[in-house]
């Protein structure tokens, strides 16, 4: 049986595109984005909710006040695609650095296996964008070159049994591959990403703070204390530079 991937459907393809990587580590990398569709988990804030917010599912979203907004159609969102359809897409930029994300892309950890077989097969480097909640299977992770794993807080408005998933955590945390990326909406955030670093013993120079926001103003504002914030803590900062290069836009 062939393995087909669930990918985010843009216009009338996959969510595939090249452009640089926006946060984190790698920050400024050109890199070529494969975004999975499926997410488990359903934050407030989530700006890549066509991954996940399916019509007749509860959760509530910052942008249920938006007029027009509306939940999104499964059906009408999702690309299924085989490693040779994946690869070609792939294969078209001038590029050799992939970063696959979501939605949660290892909810589909077991499928994604032959496909990250075949990248590293051509040489390409892998990093994966994740919640930190699922534990990728062992042979993927062996495919794998990072993990930047961004543990959702309560500002994210999700049960705290779903987001904190301590042998999950305890996996990425003991991985010489992972980031953590924590996403800080107010000062009052810090205190559950100390708990987080203290409890699962992270190194304070694999933690980046990220403000939350999805307009250059919003980013700026909280900027301006976040830094603060990571100078008193040795922690690193990371801002999302897609959006002060392109706004709030997908495929780019
Ligand atoms: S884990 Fe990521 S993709 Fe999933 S709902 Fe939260 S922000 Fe969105």
């Amino acid at each position: 049986m062939t393995t087909k991937l669930k990918l985010a459907r843009l216009n009338d393809g996959p969510e595939i595109f090249y452009t640089i990587q926006g946060e984190g580590k790698n920050l400024g990398f050109p890199s070529i984005f494969v975004r999975l569709s499926l997410c488990n988990l359903y934050c407030v804030w989530c700006d890549t909710d066509y991954t996940w917010n399916w019509q007749h599912t509860p959760y509530p979203h910052l942008r249920d006040t938006e007029p027009g907004y509306q939940k999104y159609d499964k059906a009408q969102h999702i690309v299924m695609m085989e490693v040779e359809a994946l690869m070609e897409a792939v294969g078209q930029h001038p590029c050799k650095h992939v970063v696959i994300t979501g939605g949660e892309p290892l909810v589909q950890h077991k499928a994604l296996l032959p496909f990250a077989q075949r990248l590293k097969s051509e040489g390409y480097f892998i990093e994966y964008e994740t919640n930190g909640t699922i534990i990728p299977n062992e042979a993927l992770d062996i495919y794998s070159d990072q993990y930047n794993v961004s543990i959702k807080l309560s500002n994210a408005g999700v049960l705290t049994e779903e987001r904190i998933r301590p042998e999950a955590i305890s996996f990425f945390a003991q991985s010489s591959k992972s980031y953590f990326k924590f996403v800080v909406d107010s000062p009052q955030d810090l205190s559950e990403v100390l708990d987080l670093v203290q409890n699962y013993d992270i190194p304070s120079d694999k933690v980046y703070l990220m403000p939350q926001g999805t307009s250059q103003a919003l980013l700026r504002q909280k900027q301006q204390w976040l830094v603060a914030l990571c100078k008193e803590q040795g922690f690193r900062y990371t801002d999302r530079l897609h959006i002060h290069i392109y706004g709030d836009k997908r495929g780019v």
